[in-house]
């Protein structure tokens, strides 16, 4: 029996051009943090410390191994480093330009979903405070108190496309693999849920497009990921549909 829809954001529930919107954001975040490192090196760190969360055991949150990694060597206090952040995210970030979309049918679906009785998650690859997971949701106008659980950085102790991040999002929500659904339009971050048990569904909004600068590497020593084909493939519009098969 279904219990729980999990919903990737970017390019699942709100459409942009990710790669430029990100080229945009380090642009910006570089010059908060100019009287500390010189660009090139604050964006070698962000990247480094990011994808460092691949490796996480897990034992503290995201953001305390985020800051970790990224303040190494670094004489500033890590209270101070993230307070930079958080600055840039409350009074800069809404400034980066960007043109949005939401996907067809995204409001009357979730509206389904939440009068269902479904739990609903926006699981986001926790590498940001809840703050700008919700900036972003509120791009496409989605409320975040129709969802039981948003994933953010300091919430969550794995990234994507980790399956412990999956199921430390079932515990979190009271639900077994088999009773959530998946739904996320990158084939590797969102539909490696498949390998817990979790049905999985892949949107075709965005179709083909370069996340090469986004995409967590993921460390080609460890045994390489296997990826479980989606359970299904459309349109996000078309979700309520495989919803209401599952629900039987
Ligand atoms: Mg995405």
């Amino acid at each position: 029996m279904l219990k729980a829809v999990l919903f990737d954001l970017d390019n699942t529930l709100v459409l942009f051009d990710e790669p430029a919107f990100y080229e945009r954001y380090f642009a910006r975040i570089c010059r908060s943090f100019s009287d500390i490192f010189p660009p090139e090196e604050f964006r070698n760190r962000v990247l480094r410390a990011t994808m460092a969360l691949c490796r996480s055991s897990g034992e503290v949150s995201n953001l305390r191994f985020f800051l970790d990694v990224f303040t190494e060597g670094c004489e500033q206090p890590i209270t101070e480093i993230w307070r930079r952040f958080m600055k840039f995210y409350e009074d800069e970030y809404d400034r980066i330009e960007v043109e949005v979309k939401a996907p067809s049918g995204l409001h009357d679906g979730i509206s389904w979903l939440h009068q269902r009785g479904l739990k609903l998650v926006v699981a986001s690859n926790p590498i940001f405070p809840l703050t700008v997971q919700q900036k972003r949701m509120a791009w496409a106008g989605i409320d975040r108190f129709r969802f039981d659980l948003v994933t953010h950085i300091e919430n969550m102790s794995f990234v994507k496309p980790r399956l412990e991040y999956y199921l430390q999002i079932c515990e979190k929500i009271d639900a077994a693999p088999e009773e959530c659904l998946m739904v996320g339009n990158d084939p590797i971050n969102d539909m490696v849920a498949g390998a817990t048990g979790m049905k999985t569904y892949l949107t075709t909004e965005v179709g083909e497009i370069d996340y090469s600068s986004l995409r967590l590497t993921v460390d080609e020593e460890r045994a390489p990921l296997s990826i479980p084909e989606p359970d299904f493939s459309g349109p996000l519009a078309d979700v309520t549909r495989v919803v209401r098969k599952l629900c039987g």
